[in-house]
């Protein structure tokens, strides 16, 4: 794999800018260290994923509670929070210690004998969270040196998550989804 392609793994053009590191793994999922340099990952690409798929997808279940769980902090260096319908949950910077508000308490909460409450958080769409797994297995995938992440067997893989430019378009359909052996 070269080092610097200029050559956009997500839609394949190489006429965008190429400004921006690519964090395969979400910086919001605390992940600093690892990344491809410019050349990978076309501004454009790069701007989607991090303001529309990651965005969206993070701050709902499953990614967005485990966040505020484990102290995970954004990439703006601040503790996460989750909400939903009311309710909000805040990391307390410590692992496992959640400030939560609901006024009032609600169907989403579900105080449990023991003292402990029972969140019903919001989740991503099925379709979203594939997309943004298949956008961080293709970007961890460039990493190695001996995976050529252009070739034709990742199309299907990178038309999912792209926005333009590829056989998906942008979209994942049901029918996707249903052609995966699950069992
Ligand atoms: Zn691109």
């Amino acid at each position: 794999m070269p080092r610097n392609p200029f050559r956009c793994l997500f839609c394949l053009s190489s006429a965008g800018q190429f400004t921006r590191r690519e964090h395969p793994i979400p910086e919001s999922l605390g992940n600093d260290d690892t990344f491809l340099p410019p050349g990978f990952v076309c501004d454009p690409c790069n701007q989607y994923f991090g303001s529309k798929l990651e965005q969206r997808v993070l701050n709902l279940a499953p990614f967005g509670p485990e966040r505020v769980f484990q102290a995970v902090k954004t990439k703006r260096g601040k503790y996460s929070s989750v909400s939903h319908d009311g309710w909000v949950a805040q990391s307390s910077g410590f692992w496992d210690h959640v400030y939560l508000q609901s006024d009032p308490p609600h169907r989403y909460l579900l105080p449990l004998p023991d003292g402990r409450i029972l969140v019903n958080p919001k989740w991503a769409t099925p379709n979203d969270l594939v997309r943004l797994l298949l956008k961080i297995g293709l970007g961890l995938l460039a990493l190695a040196d001996s995976v050529n992440v252009y070739s034709g067997g990742f199309d299907a893989a990178r038309g999912a998550p792209a926005t333009a430019g590829s056989p998906a378009n942008g979209t994942l359909d049901s029918r996707f989804i249903l052609t995966e052996k699950i069992c």
